[in-house]
């Protein structure tokens, strides 16, 4: 076999589907549900970094990522490296608002020649429902980005493969080194593979260190989310920028099929600041808020939990965020993060850089039941 895959979020259920077009024979071993942790948590926002630039300045990480919107619109058209056409995004494009025009010189930022065809300013006849209310005085912009439903995404992504996405837990004793590759002991099967490819994202750290590997080490950056339960008909997909003092944007608000209606799930400098706070105190922190945002909707009886969950990425000097998707090869390894939903493309080429060409024959068939899709977290029991 050419591949092992460990771990069946979206940088494993990506990567089979490439490496499957490829010829390559592969396998997944997922340890639950398919997309079970970050993906399925995540606000699906398939974003070029502009809310990396609220300093003013295009940086490392809002150029990395700037082509990831087009590459990803090539899929959804049926012709990019991943076929997802007939995937319907959650909505075709998100939003940055201010209750005030006053942004100061982000006015003038955004009205740049460098920012030309990735941000345009809207007129209100334009404006999506959640801002056509007179109460609204700001300012809209349009970007680039769009919004998937995850969910929708994985089950696109797991169509192609489903025949060879196993479901089991790989335990660091079951892996071995064997003829410039490793061998997996599994219930019932023993597997020669040429490569193993790690992207069990937050399980990946207990992998490395159980294989001996020293580098990469893994870094977890927690966020504390809100959902917001609420009888608002609109659903929203914007960033507010209303009185940012940071060049972060205050809120990261998508929105998600729950029921009849939407549910709101809160990101952004919200979900950073409320790490640090209780679950009841981030709740009253998005109600305040919300009211602050988006002052024109009633938030009273809205229902607000939250939601703690980390992010899995290469160790950075510091902590720091990522600028790009991350692949490397350890021996017969490969530890690859994608650091963002929207870098999985990114993903896809540094581990394609890192393969050997496929070699011919049928892909092995495990004695292992097979993985189903895992739920988002407001639907889960
Ligand atoms: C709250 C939140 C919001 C986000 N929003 C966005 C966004 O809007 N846009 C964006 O671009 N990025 C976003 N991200 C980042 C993005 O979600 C992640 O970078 C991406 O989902 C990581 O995917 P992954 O496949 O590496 O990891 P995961 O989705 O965590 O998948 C790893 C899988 O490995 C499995 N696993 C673990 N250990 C083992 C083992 N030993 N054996 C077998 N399987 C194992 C797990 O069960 C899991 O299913 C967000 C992240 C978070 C946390």
């Amino acid at each position: 076999m050419d591949a092992a895959i460990v771990g069946g979020g979206i940088a494993g259920l990506w990567l089979a589907n490439l490496l499957h077009a490829r010829g390559y024979r592969t396998v997944v071993l997922e340890a639950d549900g398919i997309g079970g942790s970050q993906t399925l948590a995540s606000q699906g926002m398939i974003h070029g970094g502009l809310k990396y630039a609220l300093s003013g300045n295009l940086t490392g990480a809002s150029e990395a990522i700037a082509g990831m919107p087009e590459r990803w619109r090539r899929c959804l058209a049926g012709g990019g490296d991943v076929d997802l056409g007939g995937l319907e995004p959650l909505s075709d494009r998100y939003y940055m608002f201010a209750t005030s025009t006053a942004l100061g010189r982000l006015t003038s930022f955004f009205a740049s020649r460098t920012l030309r065809g990735r941000i345009r300013r809207l007129e209100p006849p334009e404006y999506p429902a959640a801002f056509a209310d007179p109460a609204f005085r700001g300012v809209v912009y349009e970007l680039n980005d769009f919004v998937l439903d995850t969910p929708d995404l994985l089950a696109a992504l797991l169509r192609p493969v489903a025949d060879r996405v196993y479901r089991h837990r790989l335990l660091p004793g079951e892996v071995t080194p064997a003829d410039g590759g490793c061998e997996l002991r599994l219930p019932g099967a023993r597997l020669r593979a040429r490569r193993l490819i790690l992207t069990a994202g937050a399980g990946t750290g207990a992998l490395l260190d159980h294989l001996g590997i020293a580098s990469p080490r893994m870094q977890l950056r927690p966020l504390h989310q809100v959902l917001v339960r609420h009888d608002y008909p609109h659903p929203l997909y914007a960033h507010c920028l209303t009185g940012i003092r940071r060049p972060e944007p205050r809120m990261t608000i998508t929105s998600h099929r729950d029921g009849d209606g939407w549910l709101w799930y809160l990101g952004g400098q919200i979900a950073g600041d409320g790490v640090a706070m209780s679950d009841a105190e981030l709740a009253d922190h998005a109600r305040r808020e919300l009211a602050a945002c988006l002052p024109w909707i009633s938030w009273e009886r809205a229902g607000i939990s939250t939601l703690r969950v980390d992010r899995a990425e290469p160790e950075q000097t510091g902590g720091r965020r990522p600028d790009e998707a991350f692949a490397a090869a350890v021996g017969p390894t490969v530890v690859a993060w994608p650091t963002k939903l929207s870098l999985v493309p990114d993903l896809g080429d540094k581990v394609l850089a890192l393969l050997d060409p496929p070699r011919p024959g049928p892909a092995p068939r495990l004695e292992l039941p097979r993985a189903g899709l895992g739920r988002v977290p407001w639907s889960r029991p």
